[in-house]
Protein backbone atom coordinates (compact mmCIF):
# COMPACT_ATOMS: atom_id res chain seq x y z
CA UNK A 1 0.00 0.00 0.00
CA UNK A 2 1.43 3.61 -0.81
CA UNK A 3 0.05 6.55 0.85
CA UNK A 4 -0.10 9.32 -2.58
CA UNK A 5 1.09 13.03 -1.54
CA UNK A 6 -2.28 14.45 -1.87
CA UNK A 7 -1.08 18.51 -1.86
CA UNK A 8 -1.16 20.64 -5.12
CA UNK A 9 2.22 20.55 -6.26
CA UNK A 10 4.15 21.52 -10.11
CA UNK A 11 3.36 18.59 -12.30
CA UNK A 12 7.08 18.30 -12.74
CA UNK A 13 7.48 17.36 -9.09
CA UNK A 14 4.98 14.74 -9.86
CA UNK A 15 6.53 13.35 -12.26
CA UNK A 16 9.29 13.41 -10.15
CA UNK A 17 8.07 11.44 -7.66
CA UNK A 18 6.82 8.60 -9.91
CA UNK A 19 9.81 8.07 -11.63
CA UNK A 20 11.52 7.85 -7.74
CA UNK A 21 8.82 5.37 -7.15
CA UNK A 22 9.35 2.90 -9.44
CA UNK A 23 13.26 3.56 -9.45
CA UNK A 24 12.98 2.20 -5.70
CA UNK A 25 10.46 0.04 -5.76
CA UNK A 26 13.08 -1.79 -9.03
CA UNK A 27 15.97 -1.41 -7.60
CA UNK A 28 15.81 -1.20 -3.93
CA UNK A 29 13.88 -4.02 -2.51
CA UNK A 30 13.69 -5.10 0.68
CA UNK A 31 16.43 -7.81 1.19
CA UNK A 32 19.28 -4.93 -0.54
CA UNK A 33 17.81 -2.39 1.76
CA UNK A 34 18.38 -5.01 4.91
CA UNK A 35 22.15 -5.36 3.77
CA UNK A 36 22.79 -2.04 3.21
CA UNK A 37 21.37 -1.73 6.80
CA UNK A 38 23.40 -4.33 8.18
CA UNK A 39 26.56 -3.53 6.19
CA UNK A 40 26.44 0.37 7.20
CA UNK A 41 26.57 0.62 3.23
CA UNK A 42 24.90 2.56 0.34
CA UNK A 43 24.99 1.62 -3.20
CA UNK A 44 27.15 3.73 -5.49
CA UNK A 45 25.72 2.32 -8.54
CA UNK A 46 22.32 3.33 -7.69
CA UNK A 47 23.70 6.69 -6.63
CA UNK A 48 25.37 7.38 -10.11
CA UNK A 49 22.00 6.21 -11.91
CA UNK A 50 19.97 8.88 -9.49
CA UNK A 51 22.83 11.37 -10.25
CA UNK A 52 22.43 10.67 -14.00
CA UNK A 53 18.99 11.41 -13.69
CA UNK A 54 19.57 14.84 -12.89
CA UNK A 55 18.64 14.80 -9.12
CA UNK A 56 21.64 16.15 -7.41
CA UNK A 57 21.46 19.07 -10.27
CA UNK A 58 18.47 20.21 -8.31
CA UNK A 59 19.78 22.48 -5.52
CA UNK A 60 22.31 23.99 -8.10
CA UNK A 61 21.71 27.59 -9.62
CA UNK A 62 21.30 26.84 -13.61
CA UNK A 63 24.45 29.11 -13.67
CA UNK A 64 26.50 26.63 -12.60
CA UNK A 65 25.19 23.48 -14.32
CA UNK A 66 22.39 23.26 -12.72
CA UNK A 67 18.54 22.68 -12.82
CA UNK A 68 17.99 25.61 -10.53
CA UNK A 69 17.38 26.09 -6.97
CA UNK A 70 13.71 23.83 -6.47
CA UNK A 71 13.63 22.90 -3.30
CA UNK A 72 10.13 21.61 -3.45
CA UNK A 73 11.38 19.00 -5.52
CA UNK A 74 15.10 18.36 -4.20
CA UNK A 75 12.52 17.62 -0.77
CA UNK A 76 10.25 15.68 -2.68
CA UNK A 77 13.10 13.35 -3.73
CA UNK A 78 13.96 13.13 -0.14
CA UNK A 79 10.99 12.01 0.59
CA UNK A 80 10.74 9.19 -1.95
CA UNK A 81 13.71 7.61 -1.40
CA UNK A 82 13.56 7.96 2.28
CA UNK A 83 10.61 5.61 2.41
CA UNK A 84 13.34 2.89 1.73
CA UNK A 85 15.45 4.36 4.13
CA UNK A 86 18.67 6.29 4.94
CA UNK A 87 20.83 4.12 2.03
CA UNK A 88 19.72 6.34 -1.00
CA UNK A 89 18.98 9.61 0.71
CA UNK A 90 21.67 10.15 2.66
CA UNK A 91 24.12 10.22 -0.28
CA UNK A 92 21.44 12.55 -2.22
CA UNK A 93 21.77 14.93 0.75
CA UNK A 94 25.74 14.73 1.29
CA UNK A 95 25.83 15.79 -2.55
CA UNK A 96 22.48 18.11 -3.01
CA UNK A 97 22.23 19.80 0.51
CA UNK A 98 26.01 19.22 2.56
CA UNK A 99 27.34 20.63 -0.62
CA UNK A 100 25.21 22.14 -3.18
CA UNK A 101 22.99 23.59 -1.68
CA UNK A 102 26.03 25.19 1.34
CA UNK A 103 28.33 26.26 -2.13
CA UNK A 104 24.99 27.83 -3.72
CA UNK A 105 24.54 29.85 -0.78
CA UNK A 106 27.83 30.41 1.16
CA UNK A 107 30.73 29.69 -1.16
CA UNK A 108 32.93 32.37 -2.88
CA UNK A 109 32.71 32.87 -7.22
CA UNK A 110 35.82 30.83 -7.14
CA UNK A 111 34.28 27.48 -5.38
CA UNK A 112 30.93 27.85 -6.66
CA UNK A 113 32.70 27.53 -10.45
CA UNK A 114 35.02 24.62 -9.78
CA UNK A 115 32.71 22.79 -7.38
CA UNK A 116 29.05 23.03 -8.11
CA UNK A 117 29.33 21.83 -11.95
CA UNK A 118 30.69 18.63 -10.06
CA UNK A 119 28.20 18.86 -7.71
CA UNK A 120 24.87 18.92 -9.60
CA UNK A 121 26.33 16.05 -11.66
CA UNK A 122 26.99 13.94 -8.65
CA UNK A 123 30.59 13.56 -8.69
CA UNK A 124 31.42 15.28 -5.21
CA UNK A 125 30.11 14.41 -1.37
CA UNK A 126 30.34 16.66 1.38
CA UNK A 127 30.21 15.70 4.75
CA UNK A 128 28.91 18.18 7.78
CA UNK A 129 31.43 18.78 10.48
CA UNK A 130 30.01 20.78 13.08
CA UNK A 131 29.71 18.46 16.44
CA UNK A 132 32.55 18.21 18.74
CA UNK A 133 33.21 15.56 21.60
CA UNK A 134 32.01 18.45 23.67
CA UNK A 135 29.91 20.69 21.65
CA UNK A 136 25.99 19.60 19.99
CA UNK A 137 23.47 21.80 20.18
CA UNK A 138 25.78 25.14 21.34
CA UNK A 139 27.52 25.31 18.02
CA UNK A 140 29.31 28.53 18.63
CA UNK A 141 31.12 27.18 21.14
CA UNK A 142 33.29 24.50 18.80
CA UNK A 143 36.60 23.98 19.81
CA UNK A 144 38.53 23.27 17.07
CA UNK A 145 41.18 26.06 15.84
CA UNK A 146 42.01 27.66 12.82
CA UNK A 147 45.20 29.66 12.94
CA UNK A 148 46.23 31.85 10.21
CA UNK A 149 50.08 31.72 9.01
CA UNK A 150 50.85 33.65 5.79
CA UNK A 151 48.72 32.50 2.93
CA UNK A 152 47.38 29.01 4.55
CA UNK A 153 45.41 27.97 7.64
CA UNK A 154 46.25 25.45 9.85
CA UNK A 155 43.07 23.04 11.97
CA UNK A 156 44.12 21.37 14.87
CA UNK A 157 41.09 19.67 16.90
CA UNK A 158 38.44 17.03 16.65
CA UNK A 159 35.11 17.02 15.32
CA UNK A 160 32.26 14.12 16.03
CA UNK A 161 29.33 12.45 14.87
CA UNK A 162 30.97 13.33 11.49
CA UNK A 163 28.40 10.99 8.92
CA UNK A 164 29.89 10.29 5.67
CA UNK A 165 33.75 11.62 6.48
CA UNK A 166 34.89 8.07 5.59
CA UNK A 167 33.33 8.60 2.10
CA UNK A 168 33.83 12.35 1.24
CA UNK A 169 35.52 14.40 -0.41
CA UNK A 170 35.45 17.31 1.37
CA UNK A 171 34.18 17.97 5.10
CA UNK A 172 32.27 21.51 5.54
CA UNK A 173 33.66 22.56 8.96
CA UNK A 174 33.03 24.71 11.50
CA UNK A 175 36.32 25.85 13.37
CA UNK A 176 37.02 28.40 15.36
CA UNK A 177 39.38 31.07 14.36
CA UNK A 178 39.30 33.84 16.74
CA UNK A 179 39.40 32.66 20.14
CA UNK A 180 39.93 35.80 21.90
CA UNK A 181 36.79 37.23 20.24
CA UNK A 182 33.31 36.80 21.15
CA UNK A 183 32.07 33.48 19.69
CA UNK A 184 29.72 34.82 16.97
CA UNK A 185 33.23 36.82 15.33
CA UNK A 186 34.90 34.37 15.63
CA UNK A 187 33.61 31.43 13.26
CA UNK A 188 34.48 30.43 10.73
CA UNK A 189 33.61 27.79 7.54
CA UNK A 190 36.20 25.41 5.77
CA UNK A 191 36.23 23.34 3.20
CA UNK A 192 38.50 20.32 4.56
CA UNK A 193 39.21 17.56 1.80
CA UNK A 194 38.90 14.37 3.97
CA UNK A 195 41.46 12.91 2.51
CA UNK A 196 43.94 15.73 3.19
CA UNK A 197 47.88 15.43 5.37
CA UNK A 198 46.67 15.34 9.28
CA UNK A 199 42.97 14.64 8.73
CA UNK A 200 42.48 11.21 10.42
CA UNK A 201 38.65 9.44 10.68
CA UNK A 202 37.34 6.39 12.80
CA UNK A 203 34.16 5.50 12.73
CA UNK A 204 31.32 5.45 15.45
CA UNK A 205 29.48 2.71 16.42
CA UNK A 206 25.64 3.28 16.51
CA UNK A 207 22.13 1.81 15.47
CA UNK A 208 20.55 4.64 13.50
CA UNK A 209 21.16 5.52 10.02
CA UNK A 210 23.56 3.08 9.14
CA UNK A 211 24.19 4.08 5.47
CA UNK A 212 27.53 4.67 6.83
CA UNK A 213 30.32 5.38 9.52
CA UNK A 214 29.52 8.26 11.43
CA UNK A 215 33.03 9.05 12.56
CA UNK A 216 35.20 10.85 14.99
CA UNK A 217 37.43 13.22 12.92
CA UNK A 218 40.75 14.63 13.86
CA UNK A 219 42.79 17.20 12.47
CA UNK A 220 46.53 17.33 13.11
CA UNK A 221 48.39 20.54 11.73
CA UNK A 222 46.11 20.44 8.69
CA UNK A 223 47.55 22.83 6.52
CA UNK A 224 45.20 24.59 3.93
CA UNK A 225 45.18 27.57 2.10
CA UNK A 226 43.06 30.77 2.91
CA UNK A 227 40.85 29.96 -0.05
CA UNK A 228 40.02 26.59 1.42
CA UNK A 229 37.51 29.46 3.77
CA UNK A 230 33.93 29.09 2.74
CA UNK A 231 33.34 32.18 1.00
CA UNK A 232 36.98 33.15 0.42
CA UNK A 233 39.27 35.03 2.89
CA UNK A 234 37.33 37.40 3.72
CA UNK A 235 35.05 35.58 5.12
CA UNK A 236 37.29 34.77 7.78
CA UNK A 237 35.59 34.95 11.23
CA UNK A 238 32.18 35.05 9.39
CA UNK A 239 30.67 31.84 9.65
CA UNK A 240 28.22 32.89 12.42
CA UNK A 241 25.94 34.45 9.69
CA UNK A 242 25.95 31.27 7.22
CA UNK A 243 25.25 29.50 10.73
CA UNK A 244 22.08 31.05 10.82
CA UNK A 245 21.23 31.72 6.90
CA UNK A 246 19.24 30.16 4.53
CA UNK A 247 21.02 27.21 4.16
CA UNK A 248 20.82 26.38 7.65
CA UNK A 249 16.95 26.78 7.32
CA UNK A 250 17.16 24.38 4.31
CA UNK A 251 18.98 22.08 6.09
CA UNK A 252 16.32 21.47 9.46
CA UNK A 253 14.03 20.74 6.20
CA UNK A 254 15.89 18.42 4.49
CA UNK A 255 16.22 16.85 7.66
CA UNK A 256 12.75 16.98 8.37
CA UNK A 257 12.01 15.10 4.55
CA UNK A 258 14.04 12.27 5.68
CA UNK A 259 11.90 11.58 9.01
CA UNK A 260 8.22 12.26 7.00
CA UNK A 261 9.68 9.74 4.62
CA UNK A 262 10.59 7.36 7.22
CA UNK A 263 7.24 7.40 8.91
CA UNK A 264 5.26 7.00 5.72
CA UNK A 265 7.11 3.86 5.47
CA UNK A 266 6.14 3.07 8.54
CA UNK A 267 2.46 3.76 8.06
CA UNK A 268 2.40 2.15 4.32
CA UNK A 269 4.00 -1.00 5.89
CA UNK A 270 1.71 -0.93 9.13
CA UNK A 271 -1.43 -0.76 7.54
CA UNK A 272 -0.59 -3.03 4.67
CA UNK A 273 0.67 -6.03 7.56
CA UNK A 274 -2.80 -4.93 9.54
CA UNK A 275 -4.75 -6.23 6.57
CA UNK A 276 -3.46 -9.76 6.48
CA UNK A 277 -2.15 -10.63 9.99
CA UNK A 278 -5.40 -12.65 11.50
CA UNK A 279 -6.00 -12.74 14.76
CA UNK A 280 -9.33 -14.22 16.56
CA UNK A 281 -10.76 -14.62 13.38
CA UNK A 282 -10.46 -11.64 11.28
CA UNK A 283 -7.58 -9.28 10.44
CA UNK A 284 -6.13 -7.38 13.04
CA UNK A 285 -7.15 -3.79 11.07
CA UNK A 286 -10.88 -5.05 11.98
CA UNK A 287 -9.77 -4.81 15.54
CA UNK A 288 -10.85 -0.98 16.89
CA UNK A 289 -8.00 -0.60 18.70
CA UNK A 290 -5.46 -1.29 15.74
CA UNK A 291 -7.70 0.63 13.11
CA UNK A 292 -7.87 3.57 15.65
CA UNK A 293 -3.65 3.45 15.80
CA UNK A 294 -3.54 3.55 12.80
CA UNK A 295 -5.96 6.65 11.72
CA UNK A 296 -4.32 8.42 14.54
CA UNK A 297 -0.66 7.61 12.81
CA UNK A 298 -1.92 7.85 9.54
CA UNK A 299 -3.70 11.85 10.46
CA UNK A 300 -0.37 12.52 12.25
CA UNK A 301 1.59 11.34 9.03
CA UNK A 302 -0.66 14.30 7.02
CA UNK A 303 -0.65 16.86 9.75
CA UNK A 304 3.45 16.52 8.82
CA UNK A 305 2.92 16.52 5.17
CA UNK A 306 1.37 20.33 5.53
CA UNK A 307 3.92 21.32 7.55
CA UNK A 308 7.01 20.19 5.64
CA UNK A 309 5.23 21.20 2.34
CA UNK A 310 4.38 24.81 3.33
CA UNK A 311 7.51 25.48 4.36
CA UNK A 312 9.28 24.28 1.43
CA UNK A 313 7.12 26.73 -0.18
CA UNK A 314 8.58 29.73 1.58
CA UNK A 315 11.53 27.85 1.03
CA UNK A 316 11.50 28.03 -2.48
CA UNK A 317 10.15 31.03 -2.70
CA UNK A 318 13.13 32.63 -0.95
CA UNK A 319 10.56 34.37 1.90
CA UNK A 320 11.83 34.13 5.45
CA UNK A 321 10.94 30.79 6.95
CA UNK A 322 13.34 30.44 9.85
CA UNK A 323 10.02 29.52 12.12
CA UNK A 324 7.92 27.55 9.71
CA UNK A 325 11.70 25.08 9.36
CA UNK A 326 11.84 25.11 13.09
CA UNK A 327 8.30 23.88 13.34
CA UNK A 328 8.41 21.17 10.45
CA UNK A 329 11.72 19.83 12.04
CA UNK A 330 10.10 19.80 15.30
CA UNK A 331 7.16 18.13 14.96
CA UNK A 332 7.73 15.92 12.48
CA UNK A 333 10.68 14.41 14.39
CA UNK A 334 8.56 13.91 17.10
CA UNK A 335 5.46 13.17 15.21
CA UNK A 336 7.78 10.42 13.51
CA UNK A 337 8.98 8.70 16.73
CA UNK A 338 5.01 8.32 18.08
CA UNK A 339 4.03 7.41 14.46
CA UNK A 340 6.81 4.45 14.75
CA UNK A 341 5.80 3.65 17.59
CA UNK A 342 2.39 3.02 17.24
CA UNK A 343 3.37 0.70 13.72
CA UNK A 344 5.48 -1.07 15.53
CA UNK A 345 2.79 -1.92 18.44
CA UNK A 346 0.38 -3.04 15.15
CA UNK A 347 3.21 -5.63 14.06
CA UNK A 348 3.60 -7.09 17.05
CA UNK A 349 6.41 -9.54 17.60
CA UNK A 350 7.30 -9.16 13.49
CA UNK A 351 8.24 -5.15 14.41
CA UNK A 352 11.35 -6.73 16.29
CA UNK A 353 12.93 -8.90 13.76
CA UNK A 354 14.84 -7.95 10.33
CA UNK A 355 11.90 -9.40 8.69
CA UNK A 356 10.19 -5.89 8.06
CA UNK A 357 11.76 -2.33 7.60
CA UNK A 358 9.66 -1.21 10.43
CA UNK A 359 12.47 -2.42 12.95
CA UNK A 360 14.90 -0.29 10.85
CA UNK A 361 12.77 2.37 10.64
CA UNK A 362 12.34 2.89 14.27
CA UNK A 363 15.78 2.88 15.09
CA UNK A 364 16.08 5.29 12.07
CA UNK A 365 13.14 7.64 13.44
CA UNK A 366 14.12 7.58 17.43
CA UNK A 367 17.08 9.45 16.43
CA UNK A 368 15.49 12.20 14.08
CA UNK A 369 14.86 14.21 16.82
CA UNK A 370 18.34 14.54 17.54
CA UNK A 371 20.22 14.91 14.44
CA UNK A 372 20.34 17.90 12.98
CA UNK A 373 19.79 20.43 16.27
CA UNK A 374 17.71 18.40 18.90
CA UNK A 375 14.17 19.25 19.38
CA UNK A 376 14.73 21.55 22.83
CA UNK A 377 17.26 23.83 20.09
CA UNK A 378 14.19 24.25 18.09
CA UNK A 379 12.03 25.62 20.89
CA UNK A 380 14.56 27.59 22.20
CA UNK A 381 15.16 29.09 18.37
CA UNK A 382 11.30 29.56 18.12
CA UNK A 383 10.72 31.13 21.46
CA UNK A 384 13.98 33.64 20.45
CA UNK A 385 12.49 34.22 17.33
CA UNK A 386 8.88 34.81 18.86
CA UNK A 387 10.45 37.06 21.77
CA UNK A 388 11.59 38.92 18.68
CA UNK A 389 8.69 39.67 16.96
CA UNK A 390 9.08 37.64 13.47
C1 LIG B 1 23.71 9.01 13.63
C2 LIG B 1 24.09 10.43 13.87
C3 LIG B 1 24.57 11.18 12.81
C4 LIG B 1 25.00 12.50 13.01
N1 LIG B 1 25.55 13.18 11.95
C5 LIG B 1 26.13 14.39 12.17
C6 LIG B 1 26.88 15.04 11.13
O1 LIG B 1 26.98 14.52 10.02
N2 LIG B 1 27.51 16.19 11.42
C7 LIG B 1 27.42 16.79 12.66
O2 LIG B 1 28.00 17.85 12.84
N3 LIG B 1 26.71 16.21 13.66
C8 LIG B 1 26.08 15.02 13.44
N4 LIG B 1 25.37 14.41 14.44
C9 LIG B 1 25.30 15.04 15.75
C10 LIG B 1 23.93 15.62 16.03
O3 LIG B 1 23.64 16.68 15.17
C11 LIG B 1 23.96 16.03 17.50
O4 LIG B 1 23.85 14.80 18.21
C12 LIG B 1 22.88 16.96 17.88
O5 LIG B 1 23.15 18.24 17.39
C13 LIG B 1 22.68 17.04 19.39
O6 LIG B 1 23.92 17.18 20.03
P1 LIG B 1 24.29 16.29 21.32
O7 LIG B 1 23.86 14.92 21.03
O8 LIG B 1 25.72 16.51 21.62
O9 LIG B 1 23.38 16.86 22.43
P2 LIG B 1 23.63 18.00 23.58
O10 LIG B 1 23.82 19.32 22.91
O11 LIG B 1 24.68 17.53 24.51
O12 LIG B 1 22.25 17.94 24.27
C14 LIG B 1 21.80 16.80 25.03
C15 LIG B 1 20.35 17.04 25.45
O13 LIG B 1 20.26 18.26 26.19
C16 LIG B 1 19.35 19.14 25.57
N5 LIG B 1 19.87 20.53 25.65
C17 LIG B 1 21.15 20.94 25.49
N6 LIG B 1 21.22 22.28 25.62
C18 LIG B 1 19.97 22.71 25.85
C19 LIG B 1 19.37 23.99 26.06
N7 LIG B 1 20.10 25.13 26.02
N8 LIG B 1 18.04 24.07 26.26
C20 LIG B 1 17.28 22.94 26.27
N9 LIG B 1 17.78 21.70 26.09
C21 LIG B 1 19.10 21.59 25.87
C22 LIG B 1 19.28 18.71 24.10
O14 LIG B 1 18.06 19.09 23.50
C23 LIG B 1 19.42 17.21 24.23
O15 LIG B 1 18.16 16.65 24.52
C24 LIG B 1 24.90 13.10 14.28
C25 LIG B 1 24.38 12.34 15.35
C26 LIG B 1 23.99 11.04 15.15
C27 LIG B 1 23.46 10.26 16.31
Amino acid sequence: MRIENTLPEAEHVTALRRQLQRFVTEKAPRERRRAWDQAHDWPRDLFAELAAMGLCALTVPEDYGGAGQDIEAAVAAIEELARVGPALAGPFIHCAFYGGLNIAENGSEEQKRALLPRLARGELLFAYGLSEPDVGGDLASVKTRGRVEGDAIVINGAKRWCTGADFADYIYCLINTAPEAPKRDALTFVLVPAKAAGVTTTPIAHVNLRYTASCDVHFDDVRLPLDAIVGGPAMLNKGWGMLAGRALDVEKLEVAAVAFGFAQAAVEEAWAYAQERVQFGKPIAAHQAVAHKLVAARTRLEACRLMLHHAARLAQERRPCAIETSMAKLFIAESGVEIALACQQVMGAYALSDAYDIERNVRDLLGMPIVGGSSDMQRNNLAALWRLGR
